[in-house]
């Protein structure tokens, strides 16, 4: 397997439940898996995070998951007919009150009963992912009847969006808050909320999720024109964050996108967060065995943006080859990562340091990049040291050595990082400690004699927050040998 830095992140759906498939995608380089609560029945879910699971182990690999909730994504209902075609010009009415399975050649219902409150004459709105638009032509009791702009096939239960967002449901539904207690009995690693407005959203959630037992980080899914606004907070309020591309193009306009896409990443990483690229990166290999040019460049430069992970979705989920998609996707990945402008980092250079661990963390980094060391291994109880480092650009593996499983597996989401199970024995002294350390890395073949690397550790075993001690090793050189280290001097000319 290719030693990518960049996570690759598959939703699960009817094509990657076979489990030989789903062992291939492993293979591939897939880190994560998306349950997307938007559809199937909890059975169905628990089934495949406990297949993945069992698979990951059988490849002596960690694979996360991530429980992604419905949110309160808008609506149509079905139609008598499945689907519909619709032409420019043609009159086509939205109406909560029209029975929900019914829907005709000219109107449709949907559960969302404010759409007629919401909306104003003149609006545009936006059907299945803005493959669709109509404009709003007038609004009779709680019918909104519009003209179509955009025409093409509309089929059952496809999203509706508001040109500019505006359409204010609250992000938590109840089943999202149902979903988010069958997260915790899923041990979920990641909960990804879908839709949220603000910070608040992103505390409930987490509030929910603990109360529930779950011990997972918290997705926030940007995916609405107001949580651009307020993107500072929202990131600070999660763990990680999704530029959830679908749903964000529609409301913010497709023009608006890479632009967007850079800034997330950007602030993501400043403010010490993970960030997933995601939707439609790799759309074309749904029915194709090759990706088009367009998406080789579009998952480059996410990568090129410093992205933690990119994301697959009916790629995996219904697509005719899921494991092909994750190779191609990782091959793509590690060749962007070649590319220096990826390993250059100016990250908080200018900052101050308020924890000894970031400290050590971002003197690592520096010690690092500078000294060229062949790894970095970092004994760490929470993945906090590991995911501070990973935020500094930089080509060299970073080692999470970690007893918790829970830690190992959250720390798949994080470029560059890689999980070790490791646990700190009470009788060993320090010294005993880094031999350990050494003689795993070179067990797995991560490092040879003669390598430099650093080890970051706490005084304390198992305390966490305690990293404070920074060391650097050449591997296979006792003590007793240890000599003054020549490093060449690559700055002369
Ligand atoms: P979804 O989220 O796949 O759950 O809609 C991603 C997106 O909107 O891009
Ligand atoms: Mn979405």
């Amino acid at each position: 397997m290719l030693k990518k830095r960049t996570k690759i992140i598959a939703t699960l759906g009817p094509s990657s439940d076979n489990p030989e498939m789903l062992d291939a995608m492993i293979r591939e380089g897939l880190d994560l898996v998306r349950l997307n609560f938007s559809h199937g029945a909890f059975e169905e879910h628990q089934q495949r995070a406990e297949r993945v699971r069992e698979l990951a182990r059988k490849n002596g690999r960690q694979v996360g998951v991530i429980v992604d909730l419905q949110g309160p994504k808008i609506r149509i209902g079905r139609f008598l007919a499945k689907k519909i075609m619709l032409n420019e010009g043609d009159p086509f009415t939205i109406d909560p009150k029209w029975p929900l399975k019914e829907g005709t050649q000219s109107c449709v219902g949907t559960t969302y009963t404010a759409l007629p409150v919401d909306m104003k004459v003149g609006d545009t709105l936006l059907l299945d992912d803005g493959r669709i638009v109509v404009e709003v032509e007038n609004i009779e009791d709680t019918q909104v009847h519009c003209k179509v702009i955009v025409g093409g096939e509309l089929s059952d239960n496809k999203g509706i969006n508001r040109q500019g967002g505006g359409l204010s449901a609250d992000a938590l539904t109840e089943k999202d808050k149902e979903d988010i207690i069958s997260a915790a009995k899923l041990n979920a690693d990641y909960l990804a909320v879908s839709f949220p407005r603000s910070p608040e959203d992103i505390h409930n959630a987490r509030q929910l999720l603990y109360a529930a037992g779950g011990k997972g980080g918290i997705i926030a899914k940007i995916e609405r024109a107001e949580a651009m606004d307020v993107l500072d907070g929202i990131i600070q309020a999660s763990d990680a964050v999704m530029i959830a591309r679908g749903d964000l193009g529609v409301e913010i306009g497709d023009e608006a996108l890479p632009p967007a896409q850079k800034s997330i990443i950007k602030k993501a990483r400043t403010l010490k967060r993970a960030v997933i690229t995601a939707t439609q990166m790799m759309e074309s290999m749904i029915h194709n065995q090759i990706p088009t040019r367009a998406e080789v460049f579009d998952v480059a430069n996410a990568v090129l943006d410093g992205t933690d992970a990119v994301m697959l979705s009916g790629e995996t989920a219904v697509g005719r080859y899921p494991d092909k998609v994750v190779g191609a996707m990782s091959r793509i990945c590690f060749g962007a990562e070649q590319q220096r402008i990826a390993r250059t980092s100016g990250h908080r250079m200018n900052a101050d340091f308020v924890h000894i661990d970031e400290a050590v963390a971002m003197a690592t980094m520096y010690a690092a990049n500078h000294l060229h060391v062949k790894a970095i291994a970092s004994l760490t109880e929470s993945g906090s040291t590991p995911l501070w480092m990973s935020r500094m650009s930089s080509g060299i593996p970073i080692y999470a050595l970690s007893r918790n499983v829970e830690t190992r597996r959250k720390v798949t989401l994080y470029r560059g990082v890689y999980p070790i199970s490791f646990d700190v024995l009470a009788k060993d002294d320090s010294m005993t400690t880094n031999y350990r350390i050494i003689d795993e890395l070179k067990r797995l073949g991560a490092v040879q004699d003669g390598d430099l690397i650093i080890i970051t550790k706490g005084d304390i075993p198992g305390l966490g927050g305690g990293t404070n001690v920074m060391k650097i090793v050449q591997v296979g050189v006792k003590p007793v040998e240890e000599k003054r280290l020549e490093v060449p001097n690559t700055d002369e000319p």
